[in-house]
């Protein structure tokens, strides 16, 4: 009986592990998040259990027979190699030297005793933003996708599938070089990002980036403003509301983010010429009224030619909360033998 099986997507984050199930015909079997802890600072041992604990509570949640979970999908923030092996420098979530070079997808696999697919969590959200654009015929477009949270992450999709690289780091699209003419004001410095690089698109598109780089610079040149009361990292998080009224200062960083972003698919428009730019994050979790300035000024600073821009469509990364699930579940499926 083919159509009776499905596949999980686990999505493991810092505080909760949220789990999706896609059964044979390609429904998700839950439309919401489904939600546990995830544990990961308590050590591998504890968070591997704690992502079996989340595959179960999800098939309990759906009323799905364990035995008919053919694979699962499992995504992690970074930096880790294509295969799941989290980075020998550790992680902003894996920061216990237990975690340093461990294979978290081995393990889950050893623990589940289940084929277990692994995607980074910006490569399993573009992954789902691509085939729920595309749909039916996602196998045959290509897109690339910005997602801009703390960090800025994402990923590159070629006929339906996760572009990974030799060694996994394909689609790092935060540390890609932009240019910075024209994007900066007269003597605004060069932005930096904690990769090392300076002028990357992370350094500019990025809750990182308004903190270190963009919100100094501006109160400088907005005396007087009340976001120079708070501390850094709280007066970066708060720059999105004040965007939302119109708040000059904070219209200066979010354009300066859209220019960044359009430049980084102008990038992706002579690399790889995809079908498909979405953009998601915080930035975009807003009134629709912001969202759509933010988009039209990323679709403004994409320069594409004339035959592009007929075939190319800009959108959100849709449902970005139970995205890298989603991802990670169609990771899992197209990767069954067929
Ligand atoms: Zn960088």
């Amino acid at each position: 009986m083919p159509d009776t099986w499905v596949v999980v997507g686990l999505d493991n984050g810092g505080t909760s592990n949220n789990a999706t199930v896609l059964d044979a015909s390609g429904n998700f079997l839950v439309d919401r998040l489904v939600e546990t802890p995830s544990r990961v600072l308590e050590g591998p041992e504890v968070a591997v259990e704690a992502l079996a604990a989340s595959l179960a509570g999800v098939l309990e949640v759906t009323g799905t027979d364990p035995a008919r979970v053919r694979a699962v999908g499992l995504d992690t923030p970074g930096p880790a190699s294509a295969t799941g092996v989290i980075s020998s420098k550790g992680a902003t979530n894996f920061p216990q030297p237990e975690w340093w070079g461990f294979d978290i997808r081995a393990a889950l696999e050893e623990r589940l005793g289940l084929p277990v697919v692994y995607n980074n969590d910006g490569n399993a959200a573009a992954l789902y933003a691509h085939h729920a654009h595309f749909g039916a015929d996602a196998s045959r477009h290509s897109s690339v996708s910005a997602i801009v949270g703390t960090g800025l992450g994402g990923g590159v999709v070629e006929s339906g599938k996760v572009v990974k690289g030799a060694a996994g780091m394909a689609g790092e699209l935060g540390h890609v070089h932009i240019p910075m003419h024209g994007l900066l004001e007269d003597g605004q410095p060069v932005p930096a990002c904690n990769c090392g690089f300076s002028a990357d698109a992370e350094s500019v598109a990025s809750l990182t980036g308004i903190a270190n780089n963009l919100l100094p610079y501006w109160l400088t040149r907005f005396e007087g403003h009340p976001l120079a009361d708070e501390p850094p990292g709280k007066a970066a998080k708060l720059v999105r509301g004040y965007a939302e009224q119109d708040d000059p200062l904070a219209l200066k960083i979010f354009e300066q983010q859209a220019i960044a972003l359009g430049r980084l698919f102008t990038i992706a428009a002579n690399f790889t010429d995809p079908g498909a730019y979405f953009v998601g994050g915080g930035v975009v979790e807003t009134g629709p009224r912001f969202r759509e300035w933010f988009l039209g000024k990323v679709r403004e600073h994409t320069v594409l030619r004339e035959e592009q821009a007929r075939a190319a469509r800009f959108s959100l990364v849709p449902d970005l909360d139970m995205a890298g699930a989603r991802g990670a579940a169609i990771a899992a499926r197209d990767a069954l033998p067929r």
